[in-house]
């Protein structure tokens, strides 16, 4: 059955390469990094590789806007910070996951690993992610 396919999809089964900055480098330099590496969300970590935060697309035109010195401010005074960021594991449920993507009103999470000293970016997973689960279950011929 269909719903008892999606059920079994993991995080894992769909994830993308993360895209991270460190939190000393400049909103200037953060556009930059968006476009060259073509996502609409940077994970910032700090020099402990540790996730610190999450910049959007909108976050960056924000601070863009009436403001000149972009090359001296550092993401870490306009991004999204801990506690406030919705992560998710390799092992949970896509679907879940999707869910709190329209719950939060967000484009994408980080896929984290839990350490001592705080969570590791493993991973990406955005709505482009879930768009490709969707077509893949169609093309299985279950829809
Ligand atoms: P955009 O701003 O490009 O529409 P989003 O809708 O993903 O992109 O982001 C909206 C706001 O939510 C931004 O301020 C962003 O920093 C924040 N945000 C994005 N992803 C997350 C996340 N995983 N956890 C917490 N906040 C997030």
């Amino acid at each position: 059955m269909l719903a008892d396919k999606i059920k079994k999809i993991k995080v894992a089964d769909y994830q993308s390469i993360p895209v991270v900055v460190n939190e000393s480098v400049s909103v200037y330099d953060a556009i930059v990094t968006m476009f060259l590496e073509d996502v609409g969300t940077l994970f910032v970590i700090d020099n402990d590789s540790l996730l610190v935060g999450v910049l959007s697309r909108k976050d960056l035109l924000r601070a863009s806007i009436g403001k000149q010195e972009l090359r001296s401010i550092p993401v870490n005074i306009i991004m999204t910070r801990m506690p406030n960021i919705t992560m998710c594991y390799k092992d949970d449920l896509l679907i879940e996951v999707a869910q709190r993507l329209i719950e939060k009103q967000i484009d994408a999470m980080p896929v984290v690993k839990k350490t001592e000293k705080g969570y590791e970016v493993v991973g990406r997973i955005t709505k482009t992610n879930m768009t490709k689960a969707f077509v893949d279950l169609a093309k299985d011929d279950l829809i």
